[in-house]
C-alpha cells in the first residue's frame, strides 16, 4: 500500500462522499486506503459513511468512536490503523483541497533526505481580525517559549514517511498537541504553501474560546518555561518591594517624610494579588496535566469499525 489517508470526521454528514469522490478521482492511480475517523458525530456522519464502506470496501475504512474525543484523539486512532508506505491527514471539510496529495507524494518520492511535508496555508480567508491576530501571537509565543520549532500556519494537513509515523505512535501521552509532537520527533521536514478553501458544508467547531483553550494546552504540553516566568515574575516584584522598602525607612529616619498614599498601597496589593493567582494558576494547571496523565485512561474507546482487522 503506498498511501493511507486519515480523515478526522465531526459532523461531517454532507462532506463525507464530497471528499471521497475527490480523493478517489485524485488517487485513482496509486495504491491507497482512506481511513474515515467518526469521532462520536451527532449527524449522520457515520450512516453515510456505512454507505461509502458498502459502496468501496476496497478503499473505505471506518473507525467510529463512542463520543467526541476531539481532533487529536481522532488522528492518533488513525495513525494506529495506517497500513501505507506515506501517511496523510486531510480536514473533512473540504477546506484542504485533495490534490496537494499528489504534490506531496511526489516531493517524498523525489527526496530521500526528506520525511515529511507539511502544508502551510498562505492567508486564511474565513479568519476574522481577532482570530488572525491571536494565531500570530500564539505561534510567535509558543516558538520562542518551547524547545521544538513552530512554523506559523502549519497544520496537520501533512504526509511522512513510517519512520516518522512509528514515531509518532511511541509518544504514550493523553495530551496530545499533534502540531508539537510533528516538531519534536524531528525528521527533515518541508513546508509547502497552501490556499485554504472555504468549508463546504456544516459549521467549523473551533471557536475563540476553544481555539485559546487549544492553545494553553500546546504550550502546557510542550514547555515548563510558564513556571520559570512565573519564579522570575516573584523574584522581580519582591527586589522591588525590597529596595522601596529601604527608601521608605530612609526617607523616614533621616527627613521625617510621613508615608503616604492609600491609592498606591490598594494598586500594589491588586498587582501582586493578581501575580500570585496567575502564578498558582500556571502550577494548577501543570499538576492537573500531570494527574490527568497519570490515569493512563485510553486516548479514545472505539464503538463501531468497518474494514479494519482488529484482533
Ligand atoms: N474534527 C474532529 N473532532 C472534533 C472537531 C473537529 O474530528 O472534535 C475534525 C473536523 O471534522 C474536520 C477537522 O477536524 O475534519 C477540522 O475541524 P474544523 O473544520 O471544525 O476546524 P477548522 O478547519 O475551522 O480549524
Ligand atoms: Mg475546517
Amino acid at each position: 500500500m503506498k498511501l493511507s489517508v486519515i480523515i478526522p470526521s465531526y459532523n461531517e454528514e454532507g462532506n463525507v462522499e464530497k471528499i471521497y469522490n475527490s480523493l478517489s478521482k485524485t488517487l485513482e492511480n496509486i495504491s491507497y486506503e482512506l481511513i474515515y475517523v467518526d469521532d462520536g458525530s451527532k449527524d449522520k456522519t457515520l450512516i453515510e459513511l456505512e454507505e461509502l464502506y458498502k459502496k468501496d470496501k476496497k478503499h473505505v475504512k471506518v473507525i467510529s468512536f463512542s463520543r467526541n474525543f476531539k481532533k487529536e484523539a481522532a488522528i492518533y486512532a488513525g495513525l494506529s490503523h495506517s497500513k501505507g508506505e506515506y501517511t496523510c491527514i486531510i480536514d473533512g471539510d473540504m477546506q484542504q483541497n485533495p490534490k496537494y496529495l499528489l504534490e506531496m507524494l511526489n516531493f517524498l518520492e523525489k527526496n530521500d533526505n526528506y520525511e515529511q511535508v507539511a502544508m502551510v496555508m498562505k492567508k486564511r480567508r474565513v479568519d476574522n481580525f481577532l482570530m488572525k491576530v491571536s494565531k500570530k501571537a500564539f505561534y510567535f509565543i509558543i516558538d520562542k517559549i518551547s524547545d521544538v520549532h513552530f512554523e506559523s500556519g502549519a497544520s496537520d494537513f501533512r504526509m511522512f514517511r513510517r519512520c516518522v509515523l512509528e514515531a509518532i505512535l511511541s509518544l504514550p501521552e493523553k495530551n496530545r498537541f499533534s502540531k508539537g509532537i510533528f516538531s519534536w520527533v524531528g525528521f527533515n521536514t518541508k513546508y509547502m504553501e497552501y490556499e485554504v478553501e472555504p468549508r463546504l458544508n456544516g459549521k467549523s467547531s473551533f471557536n475563540f474560546i476553544n481555539s485559546l483553550n487549544y492553545a494553553i494546552d500546546g504550550i502546557l504540553g510542550f514547555s515548563t518555561k510558564p513556571l520559570r516566568i512565573s519564579t522570575y515574575l516573584g523574584m522581580f516584584s519582591s527586589f522591588v518591594a525590597f529596595i522601596y522598602a529601604i527608601i521608605i525607612i530612609i526617607e523616614k529616619i533621616a527627613f521625617s517624610i510621613e508615608v503616604s498614599g492609600y491609592a498606591s498601597i490598594i494598586c500594589v496589593i491588586l498587582f501582586l494579588g493578581g501575580l500570585q493567582l496567575i502564578s498558582i494558576g500556571i502550577l494548577g494547571e501543570y499538576i492537573a496535566k500531570t494527574y490527568v496523565e497519570t490515569k493512563k485512561r485510553p486516548i479514545y474507546i472505539v464503538r463501531k469499525t468497518l474494514g479494519i482487522n482488529d484482533k
